[in-house]
């Protein structure tokens, strides 16, 4: 490693006062005290000029089948706010040390650049913490405000579940609220559907029975990301109440308490399944999928879980059943010890994390003037952080992005 002496050059003018040292394949920049390690081939990836990346395409458009994988600084300038590289190949980049800094390599920059910008990370809860968590959201506020929908969608992600109030009591009032985000996304059960009891469904939350904690549609590989159940009839009997659990707080729990357990519902995989027909047309979903999805991280980022859809067929080895019934009574157990129960009222819009809230509801009876109507869909992820994201950038001095 050896320090570089910079030529003087008139818009590069300042010499050695932020030092920039090769090493063998590192080009290392002390970028307001913290001294930052860049990969050269990443560099070159990412230069910023015309010829390089589109700007308002925001996209690479560097020639890749002429790269050199190999390429090297042959020279290196450098002022208060960018390095200059001339390349050995002849071509010049240009690097704001902003810029530069929000992608840097170091762990806790690394750490930053995930909470402001990939996604925030998440806070899990049981019942004893739900109504600390439990944040409340004005209809009105989130359509006008994009602080309101930013803060609303911040939450959503953080905690898994939020509450919007003072929803106007119409079918298409939830439409608007997903404008706002971007679009539903549609499903066997169409773009909305109506959760009401109907005797001889095709679908078991439409009865008015006891509806156990589960996950919507584990059978889908692209399984919905949210659900909003906007209440327009709650019931007027006993009952009817939400019950909602934070099945990443239980794994994790089961990871300190039951790790053997644990373990089994990150490996088995399971056959989710449902079968019928919806809107005049047949359906016959599968996926198969552990309970506890984990990336390579270790950390949980989809839990699967419902006992009416689940399938009878079993695509593990014998040996592995019995223990893994053993986990999933389990998981359900604990499930329903940190679940949290609240019924909602007319003109809200419960919004939860499909792939982590377990939901169900507790029994109620209709009558011929009270029978209790919901309306739901369903909105991705990708659309989420995508606005969420949007809004940030909008709302918040981000330095570098
Ligand atoms: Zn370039």
């Amino acid at each position: 490693m050896f320090i570089v002496k910079h030529l003087v050059r008139n818009r590069f003018n300042k010499i050695n006062i932020f030092p920039v040292r090769f090493l063998n394949d590192f080009l290392n920049v002390e970028i307001a005290g913290e001294s930052l390690k860049f990969p050269h081939v990443w560099l070159r990836d990412n230069c910023q000029c015309e010829h390089c990346f589109h700007s308002s395409a925001k996209s690479r458009i560097l020639d890749w089948s002429k790269f050199d994988l190999n390429i090297k600084p042959k020279q290196v300038l450098y002022n208060e706010k960018s390095v200059e590289i001339l390349w050995t190949d002849g071509h010049k980049s240009i690097y704001q040390l902003n810029w530069l800094k929000f992608r840097s390599f170091a762990r806790e920059n690394r750490r930053k650049y995930n909470e402001a910008i990939y996604r925030p990370a998440q806070i899990t809860w049981n019942n004893e913490t739900f109504n600390q968590i439990l944040k409340r959201f004005s209809y009105n506020e989130i359509l006008d405000s994009d602080k309101a929908l930013h803060d609303w969608l911040y939450n959503l992600s953080v905690y898994g579940v939020t509450l919007i109030q003072g929803t106007p009591n119409s079918e298409n009032a939830i439409d608007d609220i997903i404008a706002k985000v971007a679009f539903p996304k549609t499903t066997h059960y169409g773009a909305k559907f109506v959760v009401q009891s109907v005797p001889n469904t095709s679908n078991v939350a439409y009865l008015s029975g006891h509806l156990p904690l589960h996950l919507d549609l584990p059978y889908y590989e692209y399984c919905p990301g949210t659900t909003l159940l906007h209440c327009l009839v709650q019931t007027e009997s006993y009952g009817g109440q939400n019950l909602l659990s934070d099945s990443f707080f239980v794994a994790e729990y089961m990871k300190q308490h039951h790790p053997e357990h644990y373990k089994i519902l990150t490996e088995v995989e399971v056959e989710w399944s449902d079968i019928g027909v919806e809107h005049g047309n047949e359906f016959f979903k599968l996926y198969r999928a552990p309970v506890f999805c984990i990336d390579k991280h270790g950390e949980l980022f989809r839990v699967n879980f419902s006992i009416p859809q689940r399938g009878s067929y079993f695509p593990e080895p014998l040996e592995k059943v019995v223990p893994w019934y053993q986990a999933h009574g389990l998981f359900l157990k604990l499930s329903n010890e940190f679940s949290a129960s609240f019924k909602t009222n007319v003109g809200d819009i419960l919004v939860f994390n499909n792939t982590r809230m377990l939901h169900g509801r507790n029994a109620y009876e209709d009558n011929s003037n009270n029978v209790r109507r919901l309306i739901g869909a369903y909105v991705d992820w990708d659309e989420i952080y995508s606005r969420l994201r949007c809004l940030t950038v909008k709302l918040k001095n981000l330095d570098g992005v």
